[in-house]
């Protein structure tokens, strides 16, 4: 998929019929005869010269900026974005770095909303990003517009407060731990203050396990049952959203409501969002893996014990849980035994479920079910997992048949929460039964990985859905009038095949999609060095390649007096590269700073505040690190970031790509490393003013022919391939 660009923008006011098309598509012909209905027009169209005069020189966001320079490609994007709202279309647009993505998509949303008082979804990946437009971009641009627009911003549901449960826990108090029992003191106190119930809203501290105890959950929320609903604070949030035209949410959040609305829910109310038409997809490179975790599913013997010990526990002699609260009402106290006995069954059943999982994962820490395994998961595993269905399927039945059917009970918290409970554990029985028939289930990953929680080791069984282009083609892109991919990386060698292949845009009508890159404004040709040490050993040669990255990346961020980020691609050769630099680091006074020893969001605050510190990273450290200015000069890419051929879901959709006719290396592991290689050269330059210089220790992008793609991928800058001292001697120079 090439970039398509839009044809001349109309001027005015004028209507059109929905679903016109790109007029430079190649079949315009035919569809014009497609799209030419006698439907009449129902909305107004933007005028692209009055939004675009706000980004001008003295124009209305301009005069409210200090900062402000006008910038080509920023108008060349909400032309784009103008055209995909005018004419129906998706459009798909890489922004560089520092083009203002955001200004560009605002002004043509919030204008369409005035026009047309019709909804505007945003939604983005991260929270930082979220709250940055709810908060700063979105009030200026209203401003600038001189107008007032209801704005909702709705994190994903995990992140409010539950007040139901928050009472539940309450009254359980005394099997808190004492970190626990302090965040329920602190929260009995920030509840009476908190406006939102937002987890983002607490300063005490909050365990984890706290926080999962009260937090919202969508299958235990009884809604208009519930005792609390009128002082729930989600439900208000959803009262609010119901009548805002503009909603900031999450991708989790957007595929939600747009599986619930193509499996059946419809597409006249509220869902999980309200009704909208129009979406924009910030931080759009994330959007495939988003949308597999969304539509994954997993069970492990702690999620187990957790949903069984909640309906029925030993603790300390006494016997806790839901149903031994319920039972005398139900006048079963007969059963206890059998509630007792079955309950145990089904722990043992997972304990050695999870015994003879973790064997199946010694050697490389997963397990697939394919059909070259199938003989271990005949031998060992089916049996296992059909016991442990069979032990749950008969405690659900049990349950039921307590419960009864009658519905005079809806109102009742503690059978509302065993009937919530119930529903899980038969999502766990039907889980068991794909994995046992796994055969059947050819569109599916499932697999098994190995964790260790507090030197404790144990697996989850894991099912992906092999490819998620069709499901967001349906329940994103078919229903949506205009939907606007943005993300700093959507291309690979300048198309942006790989990314609409792999999301589903590739599915939909060509005719309907407008696709074009804007470049990054900042001066990358005179400010940023590239430099790859010609004398690097291939990273195949293990020993020799890891000594190498070790001795340069304490080497390099020395000759530069620190303010670097190194990234890895595994956290081991992270630990061994640490260890072996620290020393020579601090010496010179430079703060080491590694992932892992402190949670993401403080490690960074401190890498920011210490100017000169080094952050050795890995995984998400590629991307969302913002870090302008002096604080950041360096940025080492130890390897070029291909993933390992074992992960599971990788190695499933390799393979079925080959079994296409594909070549899964150059249609899947390149494009997909190219991406993440150009989310951490993008850490270096974060405002027009940074200089600084990335070294790339792998020298695969010099001496394979694949190299080339990663090169071409990236903006021109001033270039070094040279020996390692060479380049040492020429970053001293350019950053002098
Ligand atoms: S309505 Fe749902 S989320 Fe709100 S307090 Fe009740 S159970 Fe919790």
């Amino acid at each position: 998929m090439k970039p398509v660009k839009p044809p001349r923008q109309k001027t005015g006011d004028e209507k059109v019929p929905s679903r016109t098309r790109n007029k430079r598509t190649p079949d315009e012909k035919a569809h014009k005869e497609q799209t030419s209905s006698d439907t009449p027009p129902d909305e107004q169209t933007l005028n692209e010269q009055t939004i675009i005069a706000a980004l001008e020189e003295g124009g209305a966001i301009a005069k409210r900026l200090d900062t402000y320079e006008m910038r080509q490609s920023q108008l060349d994007l909400m032309r784009l974005v103008i055209h995909g709202f005018n004419y129906d279309a998706i459009v798909a647009a890489e922004a560089g770095t520092g083009v203002g993505k955001s200004f560009a998509y605002l002004l043509p949303a919030l204008n369409h909303v005035l026009l047309n008082n019709k909804r505007i979804v945003i939604s983005t990946a991260t929270i930082t990003l979220q709250e940055q437009l709810y908060n700063k971009d979105i009030p200026l641009v209203l401003a600038a517009l001189g107008v007032g627009i209801k704005v909702v911003l709705m994190k994903g549901r995990g992140n409010y407060l539950c007040l139901r449960r928050f009472d539940e826990t309450s009254r359980e108090q005394s099997f808190l731990t004492d970190p626990e029992y302090e965040a329920l003191k602190a929260m009995n106190t920030w509840i009476d203050t908190t406006h939102t119930g937002a987890r983002s809203d607490i300063s005490f501290p909050l365990p984890d396990s706290f926080w999962s105890r009260v937090a919202c959950e969508a299958d235990l929320c009884m809604g208009p049952h519930c005792p609390e609903r009128e002082r729930c604070f989600f439900q208000a949030l959803r009262a609010q959203a119901a009548v805002a035209p503009v909603l900031v949410v999450n991708h989790h959040l957007l595929f939600a409501d747009a599986s619930a609305r193509r499996d059946g829910a419809g597409y006249d109310g509220m869902v999980v969002l309200p009704l909208y038409h129009r979406v924009i997809i910030d931080e759009a490179h994330t959007v495939e893996e988003a949308a597999t975790s969304f539509f994954s599913e997993q069970f492990s013997r702690f999620s187990i014990y957790r949903q069984t010990g909640r309906l029925f526990r030993r603790q300390r002699g006494n016997l806790r849980g839901l149903l031994v609260l319920v039972l005398p009402a139900l006048h079963a106290e007969n059963q206890l035994n059998e509630i007792e006995s079955i309950n145990q069954k089904i722990r043992d059943s997972a304990d050695t479920l999870d015994k003879v999982a973790l064997e199946l994962c010694k050697q490389e820490g997963v397990f697939r079910l394919t059909p070259d395994t199938d003989k271990d998961i005949h031998a060992t595993l089916s049996p296992l997992i059909e016991d442990l269905r069979s032990q749950v399927q008969a405690y659900t039945a049990l349950i039921k048949s307590l419960l009864g059917t009658s519905a005079e009970n809806e109102e009742n918290v503690i059978i509302w929460e065993i009937k919530a409970i119930r529903k899980r554990l038969e999502s766990i029985a039907q889980l068991c039964r794909v994995f046992i028939e796994y055969q059947q289930h050819p569109d599916k990953v499932l697999w098994l990985e190995r964790h260790n929680s507090n030197g404790e080791p144990w697996v989850s069984f894991t099912s992906t859905p092999l490819n998620v282009s069709t499901v967001l083609k349906e329940a994103i892109f078919d229903p949506n009038k205009t939907v606007v991919c943005v993300s700093a990386t959507l291309t690979v060698n300048d198309t942006f095949d790989y990314w609409a292949n792999r999301c589903g845009l590739a599915l939909v009508d060509k005719r309907q999609v407008l696709c074009d890159q804007f470049p990054s404004p900042f001066p990358y040709a005179t400010s940023v060095l590239l430099a790859i040490p010609t004398d690097a050993p291939l990273p195949q040669a293990d020993v020799p390649y890891r000594d190498f990255v070790n001795m340069a990346a304490g080497s390099l961020a020395a000759c530069v007096g620190g303010s670097a980020l190194i990234l890895f691609t595994s956290y081991s050769a992270l630990e061994s590269a640490y260890n072996a630099s620290k020393t020579l680091l601090e010496k010179q006074g430079i703060r080491c700073l590694k992932q892992g020893d402190d949670d993401r969001s403080r490690l960074l605050k401190t890498f920011l505040t210490e100017e000169t510190s080094v952050l050795f990273a890995t995984d998400s450290f590629w991307e969302g690190i913002d870090a302008p200015g002096d604080t950041l000069r360096l940025v080492i890419l130890c390897r070029l970031p291909f993933r390992t051929p074992n992960e599971p879901v990788f190695a499933a959709r390799c393979e079925d790509l080959e079994q296409r006719g594909g070549n899964s290396f150059m249609e899947l592991s390149v494009p997909e490393a190219v991406m993440k290689f150009k989310q951490g050269f993008g850490r270096l330059m974060r405002r027009f003013s940074d200089h600084g210089v990335v070294v790339v220790l792998d020298t695969r992008v010099i001496r394979k022919r694949y190299g080339k793609i990663f090169l071409s991928s990236l903006p021109e800058t001033k270039i070094c391939f040279a020996n390692l001292q060479t380049i040492t001697n020429k970053i001293e120079r350019f950053l002098e």
